[in-house]
């Protein structure tokens, strides 16, 4: 037996020792490289701009299955955290991990698993406590909420009076200095009306769009008092914090604090509201708000999210999945956190054309077991439209009035969207065309907000303030007309900063050996090996900005806002050669400024001031050759003009005396 063993091993060491080096070096393979022959292997296209730059693979040929490109992209991308997502053809898209998307099997295992966690009404009304606490704590509301401004008087509008309904326009402060704008829809029937509060989804437009008014008229004809407020960072908001505060965690924090906060309002200062009747009702990013509505306040007595609801899709945004909500409980979803409003009537929409397309066999079942611990499995329902895609259409609406007819016995007969007034954007906006009317006391800046919300995040939150304030000022240089122009030319070049930014900071020059510098034989110096890190930043990142500059911006403007990047080198620098050069040549400053152009534009993907100087003067190097190989000497002309301004240095400092 030993014998046997010993010849075993033997024969093992002898065959490993033929691979010896690769076993040394777990078979590594660089990441890009892997994936360039993978396209080629299988004759598939891969699009990516996630960052493969000095990452290795181990193992590398050994993820690969001949049988399988999507088994291998698997093995091959997970040591990174990268996933797949097949598109139409031979592509596939490679994208960065998601923590709010996983896959459908995913979220059956997850409702199956939170299925086993209660049998019944009691070990679920425990669940369900605990996950309101837990919730409320990881979305840190309740800090920020002790820092609101406690009883605000809203700004309100004139009321306009329509066919069955009014609109007014309010503006809450919320935090010092920051306020919710929004517009409360009433019916003109007399008596006590329900309340149904409208957070806002993702849908373009916002909260002005036609289908939101036709909603918001519709429901008050009937009977309901509705209100329906911006985003965070969206339409008049923006106007204090910015457009791309919405991209950040705040969001999350500050709309539903928004949503508490016009609860408190309306039912405090209007005597026209039945407690009893109070419901919240959203599409998309407004149907996650609405959940996370129903979880923070007990005062909701129904609930209707609208194409949001799923087990496996917590919402993309930062304004739904910023904080981490869904980690309440050991591990939650939005579907479990909708069933915590068990046994009060909810109704679920969905459809075939987006995540929620598994509500019918998955979320659906699920909310009905947890309905019947209390016996109420007929006050969940659900509107399933396999025909139609992510939107708020005709049948989703209906699908919401016939609801809140049923549970707040709303009047079906003035059910009648015709009679419902568009009115334009401006006359539902509460700070004016230009936002005029904004109180003295407003904030200007996101910065100003995040003091309020984590001290921690505030050196990021920061940074991200000032990158798109000089996006916003590069912008409002060029003085454009068209503010839907400005804004995505503001988006594009914020973007862009950030990315840079991101780049930089997660790629220290330590990140590239010191190495020699081919030239010198010198060690490369840290702004070298830097700018090497730098440079393998992915092109698609210039690209975007290029091609979205490009898409609402002139070639002349888009010149200015490169110019901004780079403080003016071009004309600065031109202007130094114009005043070396004797008689610079129309073809000599055709080919200078020619240069110069293509270090502007290299130049605008570095971070530093340094950075963008050395890249400059590569470019400078390539004038200067060409003026020595076109009949000038750059070393002499340079001294004749150094020997010229010392000279009248001199005579001025002599004139003084
Ligand atoms: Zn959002």
């Amino acid at each position: 037996m030993k014998r046997i063993l010993s010849i075993a091993l033997l024969t093992a060491t002898l065959s490993a020792g033929a691979q010896t080096q690769r076993y040394e070096t777990h078979f590594v393979r660089p990441l890009g490289q892997v994936l360039t022959e993978i396209q080629h292997r299988f004759g598939i296209r891969l699009h990516y701009n996630i960052d493969t730059v000095g990452k290795q693979l181990a193992y590398a040929d050994f993820r690969i299955r001949p049988y399988s490109v999507e088994e291998s992209l698997t093995n091959v991308l997970a040591p990174f955290d990268y996933k797949f997502v097949k598109q139409p053809g031979n592509l596939y898209k490679l994208k960065a991990y998601e923590y709010p998307r996983r896959t459908d099997a995913d979220g059956k295992k997850l409702l199956a698993y939170l299925d086993g966690l209660y049998a019944g009404k009691q070990a679920f009304t425990a669940r369900a406590d605990s996950l309101r606490q837990q919730v409320r704590q990881l979305l840190g509301i309740n800090p920020v909420l002790a820092q609101c401004v406690k009883d605000a008087k809203p700004i309100l509008s004139k009321v306009r009076k329509h066919d069955g309904y009014t609109v007014q326009n309010f503006a809450l402060e919320t935090l010092p200095g920051l306020y919710t704008c929004g517009s409360i829809y009433t019916p003109t029937m007399k008596g006590k009306h329900a309340l149904i509060i409208c957070p806002n989804g993702h849908f373009g437009g916002g909260r002005y769009r036609e289908d939101q008014q036709q909603r918001m008229g519709t429901l008050a004809r009937m009977g309901a008092v509705c209100v329906d407020y911006d985003l965070f960072g969206w339409g008049e908001s923006a106007l204090q914090v910015g457009e791309a505060a919405h991209r950040s965690s705040a969001a999350h924090i500050i709309q539903a604090m928004d949503g508490l906060l016009i609860l408190n309002y309306m039912l405090s200062a209007r005597k026209d509201i039945d407690t009893t009747r109070i419901g919240v009702n959203g599409g998309s990013g407004g149907g996650t708000q609405t959940v996370l509505l129903s979880v923070l306040d007990p005062r909701y007595t129904a609930a209707a999210p609208v194409v949001s609801l799923s087990s496996h899709f917590d919402g993309g945004c930062p304004c739904e999945s910023g904080m981490p909500i869904q980690l309440a409980g050991s591990g939650t979803c939005n579907a479990e956190l909708a069933a915590c409003f068990a046994p009060r009537p909810q109704l679920i929409v969905s459809d075939g054309g987006d995540w929620t397309s598994t509500v019918p066999t998955l979320e659906f079942p699920y909310l009905q077991r947890v309905y019947g611990f209390f016996g109420a499995t007929d006050a969940v329902s659900n509107v399933h439209l396999p025909k139609e895609k992510h939107d708020f259409g005709p049948n989703k609406r209906n699908a919401v009035y016939d609801f809140f007819a049923r549970v707040f016995r709303l009047d079906r007969k003035m059910l009648d969207e015709s009679r419902v007034t568009i009115e334009p954007e401006t006359s539902l906006l509460s700070f004016g065309n230009k936002g005029e009317l904004m109180p003295k006391n407003a904030i200007r800046s996101f910065a100003q907000v995040a003091p309020f919300i984590d001290p921690k995040a505030y050196q990021q939150l920061k940074s991200d303030a000032s990158l798109e304030a000089k996006a916003k000022e590069w912008v409002a240089s060029l003085n454009l007309a068209d503010a839907k122009k400005a804004g995505f030319a503001t988006t594009a070049i914020y973007n862009h900063l950030r990315a840079v930014r991101d780049w930089h900071n997660s790629h220290p020059y330590t990140t590239i050996p010191a190495g020699i510098n081919l030239q010198t034989g010198k060690p490369l110096s840290q702004l070298e090996r830097q700018m090497i890190a730098d440079s393998a930043m992915p092109r698609t990142v210039h690209e975007k900005l290029m091609k979205e500059l490009r898409r609402v911006l002139t070639e002349e403007q888009v010149e200015q806002i490169l110019d901004k990047y780079t403080v003016g080198k071009v004309a600065f620098t031109l202007k130094g050669y114009q005043s070396i050069v004797p008689n610079m040549t129309e073809k000599e400053t055709e080919y200078v400024l020619s240069q110069l152009k293509l270090a502007r534009e290299q130049a605008i993907d570095y971070k530093s001031m340094k950075q963008i100087s050395a890249i400059f003067e590569i470019y400078k190097t390539n004038c200067e050759q060409y003026f020595n190989n076109h009949g000038r000497n750059w070393r002499q002309m340079f001294s004749d003009y150094v020997k010229k301004r010392n000279a009248e240095k001199k005579k001025a400092k002599e004139a003084k005396k």
